[in-house]
């Protein structure tokens, strides 16, 4: 895998860059992995991992990393290394992996159902804004009938007058 397709991120969650696009991280003995800028930010002020808080005081707690490592590092960083060395360094590295991947499909998967919360509560707002305007709606609809009856009551007015003005009319006629 070269280093451009190391998919692991920041450990800061404010930062989460993908390491393996500089080609180098910081990466701690309490399995943490940072960018160098957050790294060189973090631990000029303390030795606290800013993850997990431990305490890295040890030389060798936080570690410089090349993510793009040459053919000659390979072929000569486990060189000279009884084969049991060798694999403990190969599991740790393994478990460091296995760690961090699952602790970014947690992450994941948090801001999956943060996102589906945040959906639903949008949803139910959505519901309630639809009802108060199917409200106002009727309301309004109730003002017009409103305004339409008095209008038919004054014209059935006008049109009475009318007939009792001819009635009238009629009658002075007869006389
Ligand atoms: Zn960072
Ligand atoms: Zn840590």
């Amino acid at each position: 895998m070269s280093s451009a397709e190391n998919e692991l991120r920041c450990n800061v969650l404010r930062c989460r860059k993908m390491v393996g696009v500089e080609g180098r991280a910081v990466v701690t003995a309490c399995s943490h992995i940072f960018c160098v800028p957050c790294a060189e930010q973090y631990f000029s002020l303390s030795q606290a991992c800013p993850a997990c808080d431990q305490l890295l005081a040890e030389p060798d707690d936080i570690v410089m990393s090349s993510l793009a490592p040459t053919t000659e590092y390979k072929a000569s960083i486990l060189a000279g290394l009884t084969p049991s060395v060798i694999l403990e360094i190969a599991a740790r590295a393994m478990s460091f992996w296995t760690y961090q991947t699952s602790q970014e499909n947690a992450y994941l998967l948090l801001m999956l159902e943060r996102s589906e919360d945040a959906k639903h509560g949008l949803e139910s707002q959505l519901n309630h804004c639809k009802h108060e305007a199917k409200c106002a709606a009727n309301l309004e609809g109730q003002g017009e009938l409103h305004n339409a009856r008095s209008k038919i009551a004054g014209e059935c007015l006008c049109f009475r007058w009318a007939l009792t003005q001819r009635g009238l009319l009629a009658e002075l006629d007869k006389a």
